[in-house]
């Protein structure tokens, strides 16, 4: 009989503990995250590339190697299987051959926080969760609220003061207390932990805290790797604040070599993150296995504004495991390229998105990306969350005054 989930357990990537999931569960008691495990054995035998063809396109139709056991759980706003465009013009300014864009823009929510919101909540929804906590850089939140709302769950959210502004008014629509802190996401995480102290019955939805966002993330790595036809790209770029989507597709992709359906070779994984807030690729420059809490981090991409990530060992393993890269890419840097591809490709895309597009360029440069070579950047974002990244200086016209044709002659 094929089962609608083939979840198996937990385990801690750590201390190798196994925990089961059929009960809620949180970090393992070593203080790692878990990590969703499945029965690929069983699974290989029952699943195959074909039988995807006539499923829908939401990131459901990978059930299987999903956390949620049955199909009346499935909380779902039609979430996944979002473009891969090419990007022609950005590939040949760039001197890369394919050049393919991950747009997570059109999704629910309008970024791809909402995969790891419809897998998280439909799991907590499994296991008669009734209301979720949690500190985030904003579109995270913004993603549960709604997501919680449809499931009938009550969030409660706790966000720096500068969050994009979009994403309080996401969280307040869907009817979720929301808390702003004049601080940081780890501020905002340390007064969730000190509210989870007093009421206990709340469920804890911080990043990695609960082992089950990550499974929606990773199918990202499944789409992407479905939409080449299962034909590995050389380099898939992520701009990386907790690293979740980066361990998630770094983990779609061993399951999906367990299952059989790719090969040994892997894609270099790169984890882009900005100046102002750049933990893993210092710990990637000094060969470390964790990073160091980064002081008064600072960037207009707020989502990867992450100082301190849980899973940084789980990124620095998945950076060295696919032979990959860290860099850090400068704020004007990012609004530049963020602006160049509006302006080549006609995609308005987020800061986040727009530092995998530098990296990719600064890489193609040094060498490390070669010119033949199929590289995936990820826009984990709509550009319209983040109106304030773009200056608009049109002139204000009286009705009926005649408009300065220097201007749209210049093209
Ligand atoms: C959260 C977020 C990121 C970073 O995601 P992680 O999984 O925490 O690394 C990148 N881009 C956007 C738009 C985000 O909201
Ligand atoms: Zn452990």
């Amino acid at each position: 009989m094929p089962r609608f989930s083939y979840i198996s357990h937990l385990q801690c990537p750590k201390c190798k503990k196994i925990y089961a999931h059929t009960e809620k569960q949180h970090l393992c008691s070593c203080g790692a995250p878990l990590l969703v495990d499945y029965d690929i054995d069983s699974l290989r035998a029952q699943w195959h590339p074909e039988d995807l063809q006539i499923r829908g396109t939401s990131l459901w139709r990978y059930h299987e190697l999903l956390p949620v056991q049955s199909a009346h759980h499935v909380v779902s706003l039609s979430e996944g299987m979002t473009p891969l465009n090419s990007m022609p013009k950005m590939a040949e300014s760039m001197g890369i051959k394919h050049l393919l864009m991950k747009d997570e823009g059109s999704i629910p929510t309008g970024t791809f926080k909402a995969r790891g919101a419809a897998v998280g909540i439909s799991k907590a929804l499994e296991l008669g969760v009734k209301s979720i906590i949690m500190p985030t850089n904003g579109n995270a939140g913004a993603a549960w609220s709604l997501y919680a709302s449809r499931a009938g769950i009550q969030a409660t959210i706790v966000m720096p003061v500068e969050a994009p502004e979009i994403t309080r008014k996401e969280c307040t629509i869907a009817g979720a207390n929301l808390y702003l802190v004049d601080g940081l996401i780890s501020d905002a995480g340390k007064m969730v932990a000190a509210e989870l102290k007093e009421a206990p019955d709340l469920y804890d939805a911080s990043t990695l805290k609960e082992p089950y966002r990550i499974e929606g993330k990773k199918t990202m790595g499944l789409e992407i790797l479905e939409q080449l036809d299962w034909q590995v790209p050389d380099v898939i770029l992520y701009p990386c604040g907790g690293g979740v989507g980066l361990i998630g597709i770094y983990k779609a992709l061993r399951e999906l070599q367990r299952l059989g359906w790719i090969g040994d070779r892997l894609p270099r994984l790169v984890a882009v993150q900005a100046e102002g807030c750049a933990p893993i690729v210092k710990a990637w420059e000094e060969g470390r296995a964790e990073s160091e809490f980064w002081p008064h981090s600072k960037t207009v991409a707020f989502g990867i504004n992450v100082p301190k990530a849980l899973g940084d060992f789980l990124i620095l393993e998945a950076l060295k495991a696919t032979e990959g890269y860290a860099i850090a890419i400068d704020d004007e840097t990012v609004l530049q390229e963020q602006q160049r591809v509006a302006r080549l490709e006609g995609a308005f895309i987020c800061p986040e998105g727009a530092a995998t597009f530098a990296a990719a360029r600064q890489l193609r440069d040094k060498g490390w990306i070669k010119a033949e070579e199929t590289v995936v950047t990820l826009n984990t974002g709509n550009g319209l969350k983040y109106p304030n990244t773009v200056q608009s200086d049109a002139p204000l016209l009286k009705p009926g005054t005649k408009l300065n044709d220097n201007r749209h002659k210049t093209k």
